[in-house]
């Protein structure tokens, strides 16, 4: 795909803008894409159910026209039965007759007359009798089968009939006797070589006898069904050429030889043989019937092409056809496709309608879908577009303002967290520039303390170093008597000793700072220790003129005690703190205390000095730091000494801390390991 294209489709480089177009692109998509399918589906069940539709009303419209068919075949089968019963009871009165007429004669005469006298007398009442056709006639013969009287075959008068036989060749007499061996009376159907055979008629002879056993007679009547048969064909040819059905349906018959009978709703009367005939239409639709008729006794069905009643077209037609065999008849009845299609024309057209409907209402809720999704879209914009606005206004005042997020205000739990990092980021930044100013400060402070540091130190070089240079250039002069000189070299000692335990304290105070200060732990016998702290500090006090201080120490007990530690840096932190407690205390005390506590030891240096206000007892142990920069002029000093101490004490395994009040004086107190 060429690069332009990309460029031309450039997705937005705005979010919101390129959300929302997503957004309504897919919602728009997804909405025209399940209405297609809803549609083709909607177009593919209309279909399948108007095909459905279509063979269901051809399966209707077969199934009718076969009822129709049955129904007809039902009433053909009824008025045979009629119409042979009336053939029936025709022969039977007929032979009733002359059997009530030969028992009257035999009874009367009986006794009376002769038998063959009798017998006579029988033979000519009946051949008196008138019936409405000939062969109703009445016959007797013998049961042994001798013939009696047969008016139409006076040849057969007294001729053993035993062997005559009918035109299937059934032995006619003698199935006659077998019957009256059994029943006194019966019918008999057989076939009669006749001329009628070739006409379209059964061709059938009923008989009927009946037992004279006076004289071991039986009489019998016959008639052929074909002399009745046309009249009977009529009847149900009228009858069914009536019927009408549906859209002008109608019911034909013909026979199986080819014979219409009943055509195009009408009872024929034409001469035209559908099997001799042999056009195109006719001919083979008469031979599908002929087909049926042969092979499905039960019926079927079969499709051609036929015109409607009155009209010459050819249109497509759907029939049934079900033969009635006694006969040779085939009667059958059909549907015109055309009006077939008419109707599912009707049908379909309805469904369209319907399927029109449903696809308007897919779409009226596909439309409502989209102002629903629209209405959505359009909130989640400006809910998110809110959330962002809150996310830049709070970046851009964030410059310079530790301004935090409303969390409360966003609606997105995403937004929401971002929210709560961006908080706690501000709430870092806060402190970072809280510590960064302390920093500064403290630096500040740091350089305003080593200045100041710097300044006095100067201040308390130079007043030793004074008063060594002093006192030298006195002793040089000759003049000097040797007490003055010795006051002066003892004077340069003692300032000597204050330069040096300056120097010390750099020293110490550098190696705090290079981390580099450390002790060296020796057995240290205590008492001893304390014993010449005390002379020490008593003679120190007593030396002093201006100051009016007992020192004391508590008295340990009298036995010895040695512990593990630097002794002359715990010397250090004593000269100090008791140093310190000389320094700011005009009169009164100094005491230190001292006593053993398990492995350790605790020490306490209390005066009742200037004590230290509350608010700078914790800054006095960092270096440089002085309680009260007027000290500095009233009591001199660098403000070294408790820093190094504390940093001392920690290395002796201690703490050190302070409880003051200022005007009351101070206790300082500290513990070491002892072993
Ligand atoms: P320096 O004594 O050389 O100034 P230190 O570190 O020993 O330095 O003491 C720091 C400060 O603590 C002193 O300047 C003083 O203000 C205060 N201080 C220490 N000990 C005492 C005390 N016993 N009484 C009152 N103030 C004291």
């Amino acid at each position: 795909m060429p690069y332009n294209f990309f460029k031309r489709i450039a997705i937005p480089s705005n979010i919101s803008t390129y959300l929302s177009q997503t957004l309504i692109i897919i919602t728009v998509a997804t909405t025209l894409l399940t209405a297609g399918v809803l549609i083709v589906q909607q177009t593919l069940f209309f279909n399948k159910i108007s095909q459905q539709k279509s063979k269901e009303y051809i399966e209707d419209q077969k199934i009718y026209i076969q009822e129709i068919v049955k129904n007809e075949q039902d009433y053909i089968q009824l008025q045979n039965i009629v119409f042979k019963q009336r053939i029936n009871s025709k022969i039977k009165s007929n032979v009733y007759q002359a059997i009530n007429l030969a028992e009257s004669i035999y009874q009367r005469y009986d006794g009376k007359k002769s038998d063959e006298e009798i017998k006579a007398m029988i033979i000519a009442t009946i051949s008196s009798l008138k019936f409405n056709m000939a062969f109703e006639e009445v016959f007797i013969s013998t049961l042994d089968g001798v013939g009696v009287y047969y008016p139409r075959k006076p040849e057969f008068t007294g001729k053993d009939l035993n062997n005559f036989q009918d035109a299937n060749g059934s032995p006619v007499i003698q199935e006659e006797i077998n019957l009256l061996k059994k029943d006194s009376e019966g019918f008999l159907d057989y076939n009669m070589n006749s001329d009628k055979a070739l006409e379209n008629s059964p061709n059938k002879k009923i008989t009927f006898v009946k037992k004279f056993s006076q004289y071991n007679w039986y009489f019998g009547s016959k008639q052929y069904v074909d002399d009745f048969f046309p009249e009977f064909r009529n009847e149900i040819a009228e009858k069914i050429s009536s019927v009408r059905f549906r859209h002008g349906g109608y019911i034909f018959m013909n026979h199986m030889n080819g014979t219409p009978i009943v055509m195009d709703g009408k009872v024929y009367k034409g001469d035209l043989n559908l099997l001799k005939n042999t056009d195109n239409v006719r001919n083979p639709v008469f031979l599908q019937q002929l087909d049926i008729a042969m092979n499905k006794p039960e019926g079927g069905f079969f499709y051609y092409k036929w015109n409607k009643i009155n009209e010459t077209i050819l249109v497509d037609k759907c029939s049934y056809a079900q033969p009635f065999k006694e006969y040779g008849w085939i009667i059958g009845a059909g549907f015109y496709m055309d009006e077939i299609e008419t109707t599912i024309k009707n049908q379909q057209a309805s469904l369209r309608n319907d399927q029109q409907k449903s696809i308007l209402i897919i779409v009226l809720i596909l439309i409502c879908l989209l102002i629903l999704e629209a209405v959505i879209i359009y909130h989640f914009n400006k809910r998110y577009k809110a959330d962002f606005e809150r996310f830049f206004n709070f970046f851009f005042v964030s410059q310079n303002s530790f301004n935090k997020l409303n969390i409360r205000e966003f609606y997105f739990d995403e937004f929401k967290k971002a929210g709560e990092a961006a908080n706690k980021m501000i709430v870092l930044r806060e402190e970072i520039q809280d510590k960064l100013i302390e920093e500064q400060e403290r630096a500040m402070e740091s350089d305003r303390l080593k200045s100041a540091f710097l300044a006095n130190m100067s201040h308390e070089i130079r007043t030793p170093m004074n008063a060594i240079l002093g006192f030298s250039e006195l002793l040089e002069d000759e003049t000097q008597d040797e007490a003055d000189k010795a006051v002066f070299v003892s004077l340069i000692r003692k300032n000597g000793d204050i330069l040096l335990s300056l120097i010390n304290d750099i020293i110490d105070i550098s190696k705090i700072e290079a981390n580099l200060l450390s002790v060296r732990k020796r057995p240290v016998l205590l008492n001893k220790f304390l014993n010449e702290i005390n002379v020490h500090y008593t003679e120190t006090l007593a030396s002093k003129r201006d100051k009016n201080i007992h020192f004391r120490i508590n008295p340990m007990e009298n036995q010895t005690v040695s512990i593990l530690t630097d002794e002359s840096r715990l010397r250090q932190i004593l000269d100090n703190l008791i140093g310190n407690a000389i320094k700011f205390t005009r009169e009164g005390s100094v005491s230190l205390e001292v006593n053993i506590e398990g492995d350790r030891v605790n020490f306490s240096v209390t005066d009742t000095g200037i004590g230290i206000p509350v608010d700078q007892q914790a800054s006095i142990f960092e270096r440089f730091i002085q309680a009260n920069q007027g000290h500095k002029i009233n009591f001199g000093g660098t403000g070294l000494g408790l820093a190094i101490s504390k940093n001392l004490i920690e290395l002796l395994g201690g703490n050190i801390g302070v409880e003051s009040e200022p005007g009351k004086g101070s206790r300082f107190y500290f513990s070491i390991q002892a072993n």
